[in-house]
């Protein structure tokens, strides 16, 4: 298929010298938003990111695609080499499609982007997508709030500009006042990670899942804890990208993994929290 199918609405038009920074969502092709599809038949020119799939970009036959992400040991483009160069083609008179994976502005630095393209006089359109500490999380059976377990969620982010683990970041209070903790780019530094939120109170049992390639056919889950994350990640092999979830929510798992149902596995446990009544009945 090289044409995305529309339904009937007025359509915003990409006109000459905009930039419309788009999220792409967590994998699927099927969890892009209509504006983005729409974004993409109009598009001349495509810069995309590592963890864009490849299906997403023939859905734009008609436009020049660009790699700005880093993947499969090619050098990764300079941040403001690539907002620089969203601004060279917007200035050429392109439709440029700016295509991050997920949500242009989770961890995805599309603020920084929308910002120099804002002060170098150009036009833009922000669409968001689904990220994936909320889409992957939901292909993996885990509601990222769920009543009996939380009433707020915490995402954080396992690197900082230096590339370590966020030294600016309070784990302690992150630990004690966050039930849900969903981690991206985690998995270089999860033994430091684990350590800081055991060393804050959380439990060696807490449970933890490590979802990766979340929402492609390559979807991997891995339902641990905190204190054997380290070694079961080492022993199943896994790979970034991976989201990490800590927290009871990931107990639901048990009753929840829709694609372990799909494919004829009944589910675990239709109580995994211990509520003893239906889940409705409060
Ligand atoms: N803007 C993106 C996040 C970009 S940061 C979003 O909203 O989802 C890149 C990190 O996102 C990865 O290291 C990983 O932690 C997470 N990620 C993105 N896509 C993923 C996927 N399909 N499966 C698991 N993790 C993913």
């Amino acid at each position: 298929m090289t044409d995305v199918p529309l339904p009937d609405l007025d359509w915003p038009q990409m006109e000459p010298g905009w930039v419309w920074l788009c999220g792409a969502g967590p994998g699927d092709p099927g969890l892009l938003t209509l504006h983005t599809a729409n974004a993409l038949r109009q598009a001349d020119v495509v810069i995309y990111d590592a963890l864009v799939q490849e299906q997403i970009l023939s859905w734009a036959p008609q436009a020049e695609h660009i790699y700005a992400g880093k993947r499969g040991g090619k050098p990764s483009a300079k941040q403001r080499d690539i907002s620089l160069h969203l601004v060279e083609l917007a200035r050429e008179g392109k439709k440029v499609l700016r295509l991050k994976g997920g949500d242009p502005f989770v961890f995805g630095r599309g603020g920084e982007e929308a910002q120099t393209l804002v002060q170098h006089g150009v036009p833009i359109r922000i669409i968001p997508g689904i990220s994936a500490g909320i889409g992957g999380l939901a292909y993996a059976g885990i509601p990222v709030t769920h009543r009996d377990v939380n009433q707020s969620v915490t995402f954080v982010t396992g690197h900082d500009q230096s590339g370590n683990t966020p030294g600016s970041l309070d784990w302690d209070s992150i630990s004690k006042g966050s039930q849900v903790i969903v981690i991206y780019m985690g998995m270089k530094h999860i033994a430091q990670i684990a350590r800081k939120l055991m060393d804050a109170g959380r439990s060696v049992a807490e449970p933890v899942a490590v979802v990766t390639t979340a929402t492609t056919d390559d979807q991997k889950v891995l339902e641990t804890t905190l204190g054997r994350i380290v070694d079961d990640v080492a022993t199943a092999g896994l790979e970034p990208p991976a989201i990490i979830c800590v927290g009871q929510s990931v107990l639901m798992r048990q009753v929840l993994d829709w694609q372990g149902m799909a494919a004829g596995q009944p589910p675990r446990n239709l109580d995994p929290l211990g509520r003893g009544r239906p889940a409705e009945s409060a």
